[in-house]
């Protein structure tokens, strides 16, 4: 459904004629995200400034249309899907990196600066942000924010909200808000810069962030460690950490992620059944030398059947890239199947990853379908990909069948439905499940910052009904 030609001549005395567009080839393009699903905008703005996206909340408010923040839509579970239409607000244009205060230990940036992009940067200085996700080179800051983004790096340093020191966003009624300060510490009442991490643009649209930044160490080395099984790996990755040694990131891949990655780039990783890569970081070539050591030794304890220590960047980029690969290379594994996100990001303690793992192996064989196994274990973030004929309706019900078993399965680990990439459509309802107790305090927030429910409606809490649908694949059924 269109918009009314007076929403839009409105909307584009604010932004000007070339950051307007309702053409269907772009429309078609901003429906998508990296999830499963798609749904057209009926407009896409492209602000500057956050008084622009004030402007444009205030529009958005008066006529009560919905709007949907957009990143980079690098997000896997929906969450910058259009689901009602409306407006897109895309970020793209917004990407300065504004000040570091490298004696203060913070930088001001803007929402729609790319991840790499603000590292870069700080690289010069010596700094680094250090989330690091797989989608570095494309996601953006205020995604990352929104999502509570993470990844390899997260055992050692953290998520993305363990960095948000402040940030300014704009309310549903185009009220701008800066929370927070540019202090390392801060008892100062409601953390609500915090509250909008994972917010997944329902509260208001962030504009600028002062993120924390830190030190970048000087040296790092890497171990592969191979297995005859995921659930010796996942032993092995607790093993380490009680040793005491938290690595900078220790990333697990199954048999079936191993061959994918070997398929589609020519055997770069050993044939077995499992692997962890494990990197230790720090200052001297003796503290790396020491930890890399007490990596090797674990590993020959906890059944490894090969151990390779290496400080040859060439080699460990080698090893990190085909870990990169795996969500790609999923999708070559068997001619007309593809790799989908459906269970893809749970969370369980680091302990309960090789009942959790082996859990998820059983509960594959029981739907027959194919899950793969990878991800960030070190911190108990496990990804789990499915390969299924997305045109088959079948496929669609047996893989969704799993996916519940295992979301639940995790829930009663004392886990979650998702360590990184956020709620979204995908895990709305087992995120209602795992957040029970809480379920009325999030709705009564979301209905206080935003009353006439325009910020990026229907989503996590709010979904009802089969989350099979909307779907971007040729599968009439859930279309
Ligand atoms: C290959 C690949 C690897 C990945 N690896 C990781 C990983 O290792 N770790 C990880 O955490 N994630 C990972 N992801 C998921 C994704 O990259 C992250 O969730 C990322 O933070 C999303 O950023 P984005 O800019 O693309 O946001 P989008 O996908 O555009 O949006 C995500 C959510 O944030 C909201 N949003 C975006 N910008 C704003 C804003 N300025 N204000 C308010 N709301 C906003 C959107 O409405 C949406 O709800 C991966 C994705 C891919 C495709």
């Amino acid at each position: 459904m269109a918009l009314d030609q007076k929403i839009l001549d409105e909307l584009e005395k604010v932004v000007g004629k070339d950051r307007i567009s309702t053409s269907p080839a772009v429309l078609y393009t901003y429906g998508f995200d990296s999830s499963i699903y798609h749904h057209d905008p009926e407009v896409v703005v492209q602000p500057i400034s956050t008084e622009e996206v004030s402007e444009i909340m205030k529009i958005a408010y008066k006529y009560e249309i919905p709007v949907t923040p957009r990143g980079a839509g690098t997000g896997l579970c929906g969450a910058a899907v259009p689901i009602k239409g409306g407006i897109v607000v895309a970020m793209q244009k917004m990407n300065k990196i504004r000040n570091i205060s490298v004696k203060d230990l913070w930088v001001d940036v803007e929402a729609g600066c790319v991840y790499n992009d603000l590292n870069n940067e700080l690289a010069k200085y010596g700094f680094f942000f250090p989330p690091s996700p797989g989608s570095a080179e494309a996601c953006q800051v205020g995604g990352m924010v929104s999502t509570n983004a993470s990844g390899m790096r997260a055992v050692k340093y953290g998520a993305t909200r363990d960095f948000v020191l402040g940030l300014t966003f704009v309310r549903a009624n185009g009220d701008i808000v800066r929370a927070g300060t540019r202090t390392i510490k801060d008892s100062s009442g409601y953390q609500l810069a915090r509250l909008m991490c994972g917010s997944e643009g329902t509260l208001g649209i962030i504009t600028e962030i002062t993120f924390k930044i830190t030190t970048k160490p000087k040296k790092s080395a890497s171990c592969l460690c191979a297995f005859n099984s995921v659930v010796d790996a996942g032993e092995c990755i607790s093993a380490i950490i009680a040793k005491p040694l938290i690595p900078a990131s220790c990333e697990l891949m199954d048999r079936i992620s191993i061959d994918a990655v070997n398929k589609a780039r020519g055997n770069p990783l050993p044939d077995v059944n499992a692997l962890i890569i494990v990197e230790v970081d720090g200052e001297t070539d003796e503290i790396i030398q020491r930890d890399l050591k007490i990596v090797e030794e674990v590993a020959k304890s906890q059944k490894a059947v090969s151990v390779t220590p290496s400080f040859d960047a060439k080699e460990i980029a080698k090893w990190t890239d085909a870990r990169k690969s795996v969500l790609a290379s999923l999708s070559v594994l068997k001619p007309g199947y593809v790799s989908v996100s459906l269970a893809d990001d749970m969370g369980v303690p680091v302990s309960k990853v090789p009942q959790a793992v082996e859990f998820f192996q059983k509960t594959a064989e029981k739907y027959n379908v194919t899950i793969a196994t990878y991800g960030h274990a070190s911190d108990g973030n496990l990804h789990t990909k499915m390969v299924l004929d997305p045109t088959k309706k079948d496929e669609w019900e047996r893989g969704f069948g799993a996916v519940n078993e295992i979301f639940a399965k995790c829930i009663e680990l004392g886990g979650t439905v998702t360590g990184e990439h956020g709620v979204g459509i995908s895990k709305a309802l087992n995120f209602q499940d795992e957040r029970k107790s809480e379920i009325e305090v999030i709705k009564a927030i979301k209905a206080a910052f935003d009353p006439k429910n325009i910020l990026n409606p229907g989503k996590a809490e709010q979904w009802t009904g089969t989350p099979l649908r909307d779907l971007r694949y040729p599968c009439p059924e859930f279309q």
